[in-house]
């Protein structure tokens, strides 16, 4: 990043006393004398205490998924997210759930002036985020807690197959910002799904309702197509995506087919602003 192009990691507050935090040696630090290291890899890890580890990704998990985006198989959806963000021309994106920080780089890709800042829990994840794009900045932090980010400071919130914790996106999204959310529509990857948990009908209702409070929706763009997967590809699909958490899911698909397969993406782009 060139020394006079604003920094992601401005958008941060100290998760302790809420003030601002500014580069120190070797990390961020607050005027309080609150400090948080920076990682080799780039990523600054602003949790403190005891963190809901149990839900990041592990190594592997990181990998496959690392492995299956650059692969292709979903560049039809990258290029849907880069091109809604773009739309919305944003100076500020935070990337909710960034993972590898995949779509948060093809969107800055698409926003030649724009800022990112990644959150996420898993930090095997952030070693990657970290380097995804010139202008994207990593810290490790739990979604469900309140987040360590300016009020009203970010112009786009992008939040793919990640939680979504409605007030704290509401309280750092600018007046007529945008929430940019995209979930799995209900025939994704249905050929790979028979036995499992099914994806819930009414999925799109219970996301309205759980923002509903804090957001009214603009639209909402549907977008399917067919991939080809080998039986590897195939495993790593169903372990990814919204259910990433659950390793053990993976094992669970069992009947992998020895032949590559066609199954069905299906997503949903489902755009908001504040209410
Ligand atoms: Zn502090």
């Amino acid at each position: 990043m060139s020394p006079d192009a604003p920094d992601a990691f401005g958008l941060l507050v100290c998760p302790v006393c809420g003030d601002g935090l500014a580069r120190r040696a070797g990390g961020l630090g607050c005027p309080a004398g609150h400090s948080f290291d920076l990682a080799r890899q780039g990523y600054v890890n602003l949790l403190t205490g005891n963190a809901r580890s149990g839900t990041a990704d592990t190594p592997d998990m990181v990998a496959a998924r690392a492995a299956f985006l650059a692969a292709g198989h979903y560049a039809p959806l990258t290029g849907a997210v880069a091109r809604a963000a773009a739309e919305e021309a944003p100076g500020t994106v935070l990337d909710a759930g960034t993972g590898t920080g995949h779509y948060l780089a093809a969107v800055l890709d698409a926003l030649p002036g724009a800022t990112g800042l990644g959150l996420d829990v898993s930090k095997f994840a952030l070693r990657r985020a970290a380097r995804a794009h010139p202008r994207a900045r990593a810290a490790v932090w739990d979604l469900w807690r309140p987040l360590p980010v300016r009020t009203g400071a970010v112009d786009l919130v992008l939040n793919v197959f990640a939680p979504r914790n409605a007030a704290e996106f509401h309280r750092v999204l600018r007046p007529g910002g945008t929430l940019l959310v995209v979930t799995p529509g209900p025939d994704h990857l249905a050929e790979l799904r028979a036995g499992m948990l099914e994806v819930d009908a009414d999925k799109d209702e219970r996301l309205d309702r759980a923002l509903s409070g804090h957001f009214r929706q603009v639209d909402r763009v549907p977008l399917e197509y067919p991939m080809t997967l080998t039986p590897a590809e195939a495993a790593d699909a169903v372990g990814m995506g919204p259910s990433a958490h659950h390793a053990e899911r993976r094992a669970s698909t069992g009947a992998s087919p020895a032949e590559p397969v066609r199954v069905t993406a299906s997503f949903r782009l489902s755009r908001y602003r504040p209410a």
